[in-house]
């Protein structure tokens, strides 16, 4: 069996190995090495950074070969129960929390996807018994056939990759089909996008309203279940909506209250994602690098007031004039870094006033000089960050040795 793999990013030799280990004979492509290609292999399996557009991928289908994802190839070898999370923002919170949960409480559980660790690179040590939470993106849920997941998640569809997608229309749609592939659905019934959507095993949380997990004077409210939030770790309102999604998930899974109680008690969140770094005479530094849209930086400056705000990198067509009324009412000062700096001059500079700054270290200094006691000088781009950085993670620690710099440099 002859099979190509297209793309030799982790889930590319992810993939690759597995078939290989299945007895496949492998080409392995990648448009930085192209090599020759069978016309007429029995599987194609592409990364999901590679459009559907590709001309390699276009030509195999118009062959009638059928080009599936690494996560359908993976699935395709899986045992046990798969609980899918997507959505624009909160998936790597969400599963993270879910697969924390999960473990603590004892379960056989996985985690990966969309998370960083392949599910080819770990999917022969499912078993019957096991639980794997996967992270989806629009792109991996794109090239689905046959997976079939026990419960998915879509926490929210709002703007992002608009590089991508030709209208949101499609974005929602790309999402929208993880619908086709799950028995039970929780959803957010806050979002537009999905708030109409029926089915018999739909379940849905609201920060707003009743649902079957809701939010009401400081308390998440599932069933029998009442949480005080000031008693969880993570903070901020979408945060709120990452634990009703998890609790859902749970309750179906029928994980016992107390386990699920203790299991969020102790989940400390992950990095870069509104990450407090340090207090510096009265004045916190927040870490929100993986905010990389509209609507994650949306949420940060609802769960901070007093901000001086660095933001800004790579330019993905989106559109920050939403925000305007947000910052008027909690931003004091604009930082605005790298490819959208002057997008953020010409959005709020009649708002408030915005610096340009070339670089994250000069950044965090021009913001530390604006703030005064009980500020919140926080990151948080609302764009992609490869136009300075390697990726988000690495602006996230730049920020961070910067503010350490700051901090020592003020101890002299
Ligand atoms: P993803 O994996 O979908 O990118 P993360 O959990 O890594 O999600 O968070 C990405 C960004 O979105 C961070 O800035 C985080 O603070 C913010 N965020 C997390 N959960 C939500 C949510 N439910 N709605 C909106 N923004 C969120």
């Amino acid at each position: 069996m002859n099979a190509v793999v297209l793309g030799k990013g982790k889930s590319g030799k992810a993939a690759a190995e597995l078939l290989e280990k299945k007895g496949f004979n492998i080409t392995f492509y990648d448009d930085k090495e192209p090599v020759e290609l069978p016309e007429f292999p029995d599987l194609v399996v592409k990364s999901p950074g590679i459009p559907p557009y590709h001309p390699i991928v276009v030509s195999y289908r118009e062959r009638g070969i059928d080009v599936i994802g690494e996560i359908e190839l993976a699935y395709r070898y899986s045992k046990g129960k798969i609980i899918s999370i997507t959505g624009t923002n909160g998936k790597s919170t969400t599963t993270a929390l879910i697969y924390h949960v999960l473990k603590e409480a004892g379960y056989k559980t996985f985690v990966g996807g969309n998370f960083g660790i392949p599910f080819s690179s770990f999917v022969e040590k499912t078993t019957d018994d096991s639980i794997t939470v996967l992270e989806l993106s629009s792109f991996q849920i794109e090239d689905l056939r046959d997976f079939h997941s026990s419960i998915s998640v879509i926490l929210n569809i709002t703007p992002d990759h608009m590089n991508r997608y030709r209208s949101f229309d499609e974005y929602v749609e790309a999402k929208l089909k993880l619908l086709d592939h799950s028995e039970i659905l929780v959803l957010n019934l806050d979002d537009p996008a999905l708030k109409d959507l029926n089915g018999e095993n739909f379940y849905f949380f609201s920060r707003k309203g009743k649902a079957d997990a809701f939010f009401k004077d400081g308390k998440i409210l599932c069933e029998n279940l009442e949480i005080d939030v000031d008693l969880l770790p993570l903070k901020g309102v979408h945060n709120v909506e990452n634990y009703m999604a998890a609790l859902l998930v749970l309750k179906k899974l029928d994980v016992p209250d107390e386990k699920i109680l203790s299991g969020f008690r102790t989940f400390r969140g992950l990095p870069h994602r509104t990450e407090l770094v340090a207090e510096i005479n009265g004045v916190r530094f927040i870490n929100d690098s993986k905010s990389t849209n509209v609507d994650s930086l949306k949420k940060a400056l609802e769960s901070f007031r007093n901000v001086i705000l660095i933001a800004g990198g790579s330019d993905k067509g989106l559109d920050f004039s939403p925000l305007r009324e947000l910052v008027r009412e909690r931003v004091k000062r604009i930082v605005a870094i790298g490819e959208t700096a002057e997008q953020f001059r010409k959005t709020f500079s009649d708002i408030v006033d915005v610096e340009i700054e070339d670089n994250i270290f000069q950044a965090v200094k021009t913001a530390y000089e604006f703030a005064s006691v009980e500020d919140t000088v926080l990151l948080s781009p609302g764009c992609a960050s490869f136009d300075m950085f390697k990726n988000f993670e690495d602006r996230g620690e730049k920020f961070k040795e910067a503010v350490k710099l700051l901090e020592e440099k003020l101890a002299e």
